[in-house]
Formats: structure tokens, sequence, C-alpha cells
């Protein structure tokens, strides 16, 4: 182990109290810490903060942190003031900061304690921070959610789209390190060549794999509900979450579970924040089994325990339903996601795309044929999804090859239409 190598380990367990990289972790501080642009594609969850919060605090210098949510910037400027004596060690700039605490900020930055600097990339754009920031030491440019670059992604930013000139105006050679949790091979291109990222830069990729979860999808007929009420059954006491399209759905699911006994409650955008919050914590506590949700619910949630995620309607990406069945089983153990499916409901997705702008309806169709795709394979639904992803799998031989209906119960092609087509 060379000098270096112990010199990372001891600022982990300084600053983070861990005693070990999580997967590529270490290789990207190196690249980060090299000087080298840097490209990180890693699952959710898989510790991509940590990538360029640890080289920020042992390097000379800010680090500027592009995030597009206030709250996600929040939660880690808060959480690196917990690891350090010095409040400015982070600091979030954004318009909602009156002129005194700018200059605060600004101060603590020129004289070197602010190791982190958070902003949206709105708040990156105005003259005069970009004027101030050139003309202080910066250590590199992480952008978070890099995926917000790409018109392909899930969650595209047209703000994004600007970064990379800005940040040539803040210094012509400041490392850039991107970082997403996207692993489309089109988002992954489109995001390395809007910022300029050539060959020479380091591209980090983790598996995409999740072994640990069962994968099934079942024909979508007018007994759904009856068969999820059965599933639940089956599985009581166990932890679950149900994704519904719509508020409405949420709603009526919820009750049905009620009058038949399942411990359940609804969350969606439309109940008033309080409601809300009770209904995530019941969930978190264990106070109820089942929380059916619109999509609304998840993001940031980690209840490591959840043993299946269903989805009662097929979700508009291979993306999304990663996204959504990957909050099942993350302490390792069983998760299983089962969602049905019928081609009515893909139609309907259709139908609510219509009105957007043509450029966006094309590629919500790209990505809705990947999930028709997806619902009707006959073939690994493991293979499937990492495919999607980029990612070879050999289901003979990978970890979890067998989990999956189609792996389980192999059905001959005809069969499989006939499933779907009622
Ligand atoms: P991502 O942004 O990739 O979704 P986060 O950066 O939010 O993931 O990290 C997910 C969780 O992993 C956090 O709770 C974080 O504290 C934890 N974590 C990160 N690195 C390590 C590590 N080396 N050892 C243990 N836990 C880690
Ligand atoms: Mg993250």
């Amino acid at each position: 182990m060379s000098s270096e190598e112990i010199d990372l380990h001891a600022s982990l367990k300084k600053y983070f109290g861990f005693s070990q990289f999580k997967g590529l972790q270490e290789d990207v501080i190196k690249s980060i810490v090299e000087g080298k642009h840097t490209f990180v594609i890693m699952p959710t969850g898989g510790g991509k903060s940590l990538c360029y919060q640890l080289p920020a605090l042992i390097q000379e210098g800010t680090a500027i942190v592009v995030s597009p949510l206030i709250a996600l910037m929040k939660n880690q400027v808060d959480a690196l003031r917990g690891i350090s004596k010095e409040h400015g060690i982070a600091h979030v700039l954004n318009s909602s900061l009156t002129k005194g605490e700018v200059k605060q900020v600004k101060e603590d930055i020129s004289s070197g304690i602010t190791k982190l600097l958070y902003v949206a990339p709105e708040s990156l754009t105005k003259e005069e921070h970009v004027e101030f920031l050139r003309s202080q030491k910066i250590s590199f440019v992480a952008i978070d959610e890099a995926h917000c670059i790409s018109e392909w992604g899930h969650d595209f930013r047209p703000e994004y789209r600007n970064l990379r000139q800005i940040i040539k105006r803040i210094g012509d050679d400041i490392p850039i390190i991107a970082v997403t949790a996207t692993a489309t091979p089109k988002v992954q291109e489109d995001i390395m060549k809007n910022l300029g990222m050539t060959s020479e830069a380091n591209s980090f990729k983790a598996s995409f794999n999740r072994p640990n979860l069962y994968y099934e999808i079942r024909p979508k007929t007018k007994n759904v509900d009856a068969d999820i009420i059965r599933f639940v059954k089956q599985n009581q006491g166990k932890s679950g979450i149900i994704y519904c399209l719509s508020r409405k759905r949420v709603e009526e699911l919820a009750q049905v579970l009620q009058v038949n006994g399942v411990s359940a409650v609804p969350y969606h955008a439309g109940l008033d924040a309080k409601t809300r919050v009770k209904h995530q914590d019941m969930f978190l506590m264990e106070d109820v089994d089942v929380v059916v949700a619109t999509i609304a619910f998840g993001m940031g949630i980690d209840k490591p325990d959840v043993r299946f995620v269903i989805h009662h309607d097929i979700p508009k990406s291979i993306e999304s339903y990663y996204q959504e069945t990957g909050r099942a089983g993350r302490d390792g153990g069983e998760g299983h996601c089962l969602a049905y499916y019928s081609y009515k409901d893909i139609e309907k997705l259709e139908k609510f795309m219509s009105g957007k702008p043509v450029a966006e309806q094309e590629i919500g169709h790209a990505l809705l044929q990947e999930v028709v795709a997806y619902a009707e394979t006959s073939m690994s639904r493991r293979k499937f999804i990492l495919h999607y992803f980029g990612e070879e799998f050999d289901n003979e031989t990978g970890e979890g090859g067998d989990l999956d209906d189609n792996v389980r119960n192999p059905k001959k092609k005809h069969e499989a239409q006939e499933d779907v087509v009622k």
C-alpha cells in the first residue's frame, strides 16, 4: 500500500468514521486527487457523495458542488457541518441568502475555511458569483445528478447544459467530476460530450446488478386488486411499497387493502404535508406494513428492509422502474419486485405525453417501447435490465441470475404473447 492509500483511509476514518471504502470509491477519489476529469456512475445508495466530499476535504481550496435540489444540498451541508467544528466548512450559495449571508460565504471561501460550496446551476450562472469564484482557489467542480444534462435522462434541466461554459470561465483547467446513477449509454455519452470530457477523462462504472431482487411481471387483468391483496396477505408482516400512477388509484387501493385487513396508508403529493410526513413515519416505524403511493414517495427514503415493491401501473421508463424497485431489499435480504402490465397502460402513458413538445414525445415514446420490450420479453429480466444499462450479464453464472419469473418458469414465446393480449 502506498502512503497515499494510507492517507485516504485515515481521512475516511477521520471525517466519516468508516473503515472501508465502498465499491469504486477509492479509485474515484484517487482520480480526483490527481486532478483528472472523472465520470462516475454508481447506483443510488452507492456512496457517490463521499467520492467528491473526501477529496474536497483533503485538498487545498474550495470544491464547487452543483446539485439540482435545495433539499439535497442542505442535507449534505448539515452532515458536513456535523463532522467539523468549522461551521463554514460547507456552504450553500443560493438566491434565498441575504446580502450579508452571501458576504459571509464569500469571506469563508476567501479565507480557505470552506471546503465545499454547494450551488444550484442557476446561482452559478450569476455574473457576480462567477467573477468572485474566478479569483478563488477552486479544487474542482463536482456535478451531482449529472444526468440532468441529458434530455435522455429522467430529469432533464436545461440550465445544466451551460455548466461547461461557466466552469471554463471560473477556471480553464478546473477538473470536473460528474456523478450520476443513470447508466444508459445514451445519457452517459450525452454527459461526457456536453462536458467536453474526452478519452483522457477517467470513467468509473459500478455494476447495477441487485442480486437479491426477484423480478416478476404479471398480466394486468381486472382482478389486479384481488391479486395484490393475495400477494400482500401471503407476505403479511413484511414491509412493502405499492406504486400507482394516479392519486385517485392510490386512495382507492389503500382503502381496498384496509377493508381487507391489510395495514396500509396512502401517500401522494395531493395530501397535506402533515399527513404525508405522518404516513411516511408510520411506514418507517412499522406501524403499517404497506404504503400505497405515487412516485412522490421514495426519494431519500432509506428503509433497508422493504421486502416487496409492487407496480400496480407500469412505469414510464426502465430507469424509473429500476429506481423504484431498487427500494426493495436494501439490506441485501429478499426483495420481490412485481409489476402488472397491460398494453392499455402503455397507451395511457403515451396519451399523457401528447401535449408535450415533439422532441420530448419522441424520447418518451422510445423509453416506453423499452418498457414494453421488458414486460413482454421471455429472456432473463435481470439480463434485460443490465443490458439496458450497458452491462453484459450472463444469467447462467451471474449473481442472482435465477431470480426472475422468466428464468424460473420459462415460457414459449406464443404463451407469453397470449398472456398480455387480452
Ligand atoms: P448516492 O449519492 O450514491 O445515492 P450517498 O452518497 O447518498 O449515495 O450514500 C449512501 C449511503 O452510503 C450514505 O448513508 C453514506 O453515508 C453511506 N456510505 C458512503 N460511503 C460509505 C463507506 N465507505 N462505508 C459505509 N457507508 C458509506
Ligand atoms: Mg447522491
